[in-house]
C-alpha cells in the first residue's frame, strides 16, 4: 500500500481530469459506493473458487457486531449492490463510472499492489453488441487522450451458461486424461473450476492448455452473431484486435464478451484495463435480471506506462511566489494575494518563520524551488510609490519591472490569457 506524494500526486490528478473528461464525453455519470461491504456480496458475485476469494481478499468480522466485512477487491459488484438497492435500472439503462481504491491481498510487485487504483466502467441494462463496443472504444480514446499508442487489443467471447457447460465437460475429460501433468492448484481446480486451469502462469502447462478444446467451438448461433457484431463494429472504428481463446479473466460473472487491453512494456503485470460482459450477475446478487458490461483498469499500471513511454505530463507551478523583504509589508503582501488568486492565478505567499520572513536570498532560493513563473517583491520603497516590483523567474532575459499595485488585477488577466 503506498503513499502518494507530490509532485507523484501531480500525475495522478491530471489522469483522473482527463478520465473524468472522457467520461463526460460518452456519456458516463460518476459512482462513489462504500470502500467496505459485506463479505457475502463479494464471495456470490465473483465465484467461491477464484483467485479473489480464495486468497486476495480481506475480510474480517467486526469486532463491534460480528458482521462479516470485506474491503472491496473490485468495484463491479458493490456498483451492481447499489444499482439494485436504489433501483437504478428501473427507468432504462444506466452508464456509469467510478475512480477509487481497491484492495487485494497478493504478493507486492511490479504492478500488483495490496491497496491498488481502478477507474471502471458499467453499461447496465443495455443487452446488445453495441454497447460492448462502446466500452472498449471508450478505453481506446482514453489511450489517445493520455497519448499512449502501443496499447493491444485482445477479444473472446465466453458464451452463455450451456455452451459453456458443455465445454467444460469437454474440459475436465481433456484434464483428466492428462492428469499427471496437472499441477496442485489444477487438480484441485479441475471439478470446482477447470475454466481457471487455463489461466495458469505455471510454464509446465501450457503445452496441455494449449492443446485444451476451445470454448469457442462450443458457441451456439446467438453467441457467435453477437461475437461477430461487436468485431464489425470494432473493426469499423478501425481498431485492430487479436482473438484470444484463452483469454477467461478472473471473475465467474462474465459471458459473451471478454476483453484486455495489454502493454508488453510492463513486465508480467501488463494488462492495464480488462472487462466483458457480465449478463448474470445483477440477477446473482439479488436484482430482477438485466444484462450488464464494463472494464476495470489498473491506474498504477497506467502511470507505470506512460512513464515508460516517456509522456511527460503538464506540470503545475505557481504563476507567482510573493517575496517580502520586511514583515511589516505582510498585509498588503497577502491582500494582493488573495486578490491575483481571485483572478485565477495560483499564488504563493513566502510564509515568514519564527524570526520574520528570512534574508531575501533565502526567499528568491524558495521562489525558484517552487518553479514559479514570477516572482512579485513587495519592497518597501516599491510599496510607498503604490507599486510592486515583478521579476521573471525562468527567462533569463526578460527585464524586472514594476506595476502599480492597482493594475495588479489587469497584470493577472495578461498572464491568464497569455
Ligand atoms: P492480473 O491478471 O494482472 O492479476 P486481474 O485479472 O486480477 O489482473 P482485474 O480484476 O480484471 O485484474 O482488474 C482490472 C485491472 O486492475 C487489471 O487489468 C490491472 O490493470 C489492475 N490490477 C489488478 N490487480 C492489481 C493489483 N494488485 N495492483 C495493481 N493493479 C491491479
Ligand atoms: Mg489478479
Amino acid at each position: 500500500m503506498n503513499d502518494i506524494l507530490p509532485p507523484e500526486s501531480a500525475r495522478w490528478e491530471w489522469f483522473e481530469h482527463t478520465v473524468r473528461e472522457l467520461m463526460r464525453r460518452y456519456g458516463y455519470r460518476n459512482v462513489r459506493t462504500p470502500i467496505v461491504e459485506p463479505t457475502p456480496l463479494f464471495v456470490r458475485g465473483l465465484g467461491e473458487v477464484t483467485d479473489i476469494v480464495e486468497k486476495e481478499m480481506y475480510a474480517f468480522v467486526d469486532s463491534l457486531n460480528g458482521d462479516p466485512l470485506a474491503l472491496r477487491p473490485e468495484g463491479t459488484a458493490g456498483v451492481v449492490r447499489a444499482a439494485i438497492e436504489h433501483s437504478l435500472l428501473r427507468d432504462g439503462g444506466k452508464r456509469l463510472y467510478y475512480i477509487g481504491p481497491m484492495f487485494r491481498h497478493e504478493r507486492p510487485q511490479r504492478g500488483r499492489y495490496r491497496q491498488f487504483h481502478q477507474v471502471g466502467v458499467e453499461a447496465m441494462g443495455f443487452p446488445g453488441p453495441d454497447v460492448d463496443a462502446e466500452v472498449i472504444l471508450m478505453a481506446r480514446s482514453l489511450w489517445g487522450d493520455l497519448g499512449l499508442f502501443d496499447v493491444r487489443l485482445e477479444l473472446n467471447s465466453l458464451g452463455q451458461p450451456d455452451e459453456r457447460r458443455a465445454h467444460r465437460a469437454a474440459l475436465v475429460a481433456h484434464f483428466e486424461r492428462h492428469r499427471e501433468l496437472l499441477d496442485a492448484d489444477a487438480q484441485r481446480r479441475l471439478h470446482s473450476n477447470p475454466l481457471r486451469i487455463l489461466d495458469t502462469k505455471n510454464a509446465a502447462m501450457q503445452a496441455l492448455v494449449e492443446a485444451a478444446p476451445k470454448l469457442i467451438d462450443f458457441l451456439g448461433e446467438a453467441s457467435l452473431k453477437h461475437l461477430d457484431a461487436v468485431r464489425a463494429m470494432l473493426d469499423a472504428a478501425g481498431q485492430p484486435y487479436r482473438i484470444n481463446p484463452r483469454l477467461v479473466r478472473g471473475m465467474d460473472y462474465y459471458n459473451l464478451t471478454v476483453f484486455e487491453w495489454v502493454s508488453d512494456r510492463l513486465g508480467a503485470q501488463g494488462t492495464v484495463c480488462g472487462g466483458g460482459r457480465y449478463d448474470g450477475l445483477i440477477e446473482m446478487i439479488g436484482g430482477k435480471p438485466g444484462p450488464a458490461v464494463g472494464w476495470g483498469l489498473g491506474i498504477e499500471r497506467v502511470l507505470d506506462l506512460l512513464q515508460q513511454s516517456g509522456i511527460d505530463v503538464p506540470a503545475s507551478a505557481p504563476d507567482a511566489y510573493v517575496i517580502v523583504p520586511d514583515a511589516a509589508a505582510l498585509p498588503q503582501a497577502s491582500a494582493a494575494a488573495e486578490a491575483l488568486r481571485e483572478r485565477g492565478l495560483a499564488v504563493v505567499l513566502h510564509a515568514a518563520g519564527k524570526d520574520g520572513p528570512g534574508s531575501m536570498k533565502s526567499q528568491f532560493k524558495r521562489a525558484d524551488a517552487s518553479g514559479a513563473r514570477h516572482a512579485l517583491i513587495f519592497g518597501a520603497d516599491e510599496l510607498a510609490r503604490g507599486e510592486v516590483a515583478i521579476k521573471p523567474l525562468r527567462d533569463a532575459v526578460a527585464p524586472q519591472r514594476t506595476r502599480s499595485l492597482a493594475s495588479l488585477a489587469a497584470w493577472a488577466d495578461e498572464l491568464r490569457n497569455a
